[in-house]
């Protein structure tokens, strides 16, 4: 119900920006939370609590992340399945390749799920938002770009939704698409964000961007710095 996305250049920790712009989010109400760091050698490390940000500083005491540069972070309201650290996000896929995290509901998840163990993937959680890491395991397999499996994903997708991924094997990506629930971008000075609100990067980001329904944008760092890319449902650059 309230996410936080950031791509940056090493100068800030990642893992901080996220807590950082999570806090402007959190209200009462938020029964869980979490973050997923793309480390640099390529991997996802995530922390998950029932709880607010109080519970996931808890976690992350006892167990540190590293700081990354690339991140993203999550406040959960529960809606599919019981607050608890399984049912919080991020959302991963089997292999642990992909992370997700999902403000809404997807409103055909059950049909999603049953079609995913079909094809023999093993659902964890509870939640409407699991089906998501997987479809998106899945496209990014055979298309290897993250911006498009989840062009492909979001085609499949009954409902309303902001969600944001990663994925190992795009180390400095993230990657975000909505439809009827907010998704806002800033860009910064060798940095970007994303959130459901921009109170989460006020005072960070020089320019801010609304998405519109069924864009997908892709933040991504290079040799060349950051770069952001928004595209409609059909691939088509609406902004570069
Ligand atoms: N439907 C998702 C869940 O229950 C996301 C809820 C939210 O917006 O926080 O996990």
């Amino acid at each position: 119900c309230g996410m936080v996305g950031y791509v940056g250049a090493q100068a800030r920790s990642a893992l901080d920006v996220v807590l950082v712009g999570l806090g402007r989010l959190e209200r009462p109400g938020h029964d869980s939370s979490g973050v997923a760091v793309l480390a640099e050698d390529g991997g996802i490390a995530a922390a998950r609590a029932a709880g607010g940000l109080a519970a996931l500083h808890g976690v992350l005491r006892e167990r540190p992340l590293p700081t990354g540069g690339s991140a993203i972070g999550h406040l959960r309201r529960a809606t599919h399945g019981a607050p608890s650290e399984g049912n919080a996000h991020p959302q991963l896929d089997n292999a642990g390749r992909v992370a997700v995290v999902h403000d809404g509901e997807i409103a055909n998840h059950a049909a999603l799920r049953a079609e995913l163990a079909a094809r023999g993937h093993a659902l964890a959680s509870e939640t409407d938002t699991e089906v998501v890491a997987h479809l998106l395991a899945e496209q990014f397999s055979s298309c290897e770009d993250l911006g498009e499996a989840m062009r492909q994903v979001c085609r499949s997708l009954v409902g309303e939704f902001a969600l944001l991924a990663v994925h190992a094997d795009e180390p400095f990506t993230v990657v975000g698409a909505r439809r009827g629930r907010p998704l806002v971008v800033g860009l910064g000075d060798g940095e970007l964000f994303v959130a459901s609100e921009g109170v989460a990067f006020d005072g960070l980001a020089r320019d801010v961007v609304g998405l519109a329904d069924d864009q997908v944008v892709v933040l991504r760092r290079d040799v060349d710095g950051v770069g952001c890319e928004i595209t409609d449902a059909g691939g088509s650059v609406v902004t570069a």
